[in-house]
């Protein structure tokens, strides 16, 4: 099943102080991960502390390239969607919707991008779809 954009509301993420700079970036269409200044891991969610090392971190913006780890489709919603599991090329593993796709046609190992969905009256919110 291919749709254009997602049926569903999304309900807006909660900004914090932490993650506002991470937000207003996605306003623009630009993907923020944090990368340790000690360590140089990125990681996901973002954090001003590096859960690997408990060192300072950085904003770096990233392409939103990767690709799928592991997925589900919602078959019992209103309008059945998929979410999966997405290892970005840049590092870290992040939950998401996959947007556009073909729910039937989905793997492990299939490459991905970013894409940003709307949300109900907050900023988009990541998502991914084929690439
Ligand atoms: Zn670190």
């Amino acid at each position: 099943m291919m749709s254009d954009t997602p049926k569903r509301k999304i309900t807006p993420p909660t900004v914090t102080p932490e993650t506002a700079e991470f937000w207003k970036a996605a306003g623009e269409g630009r993907f923020l991960l944090r990368r340790c200044t000690a360590c140089h891991e990125t990681h996901w969610y973002p954090r001003a502390i590096c859960p690997f090392c408990l060192g300072d971190t950085a904003w770096e913006e990233t392409a939103g390239t990767g690709t799928i780890y592991s997925w589900t489709v919602m078959r019992r919603a209103p309008e059945p969607y998929a979410m999966a599991f997405v290892t970005l090329d840049a590092g870290p593993t992040m939950l998401a919707d996959l947007v556009d796709v073909d729910l039937d046609g989905l793997a492990i190992g299939h490459t991905v991008r970013l894409v940003w969905s709307p949300t109900d009256g907050g900023p988009p919110v990541p998502s991914f779809t084929l690439s």
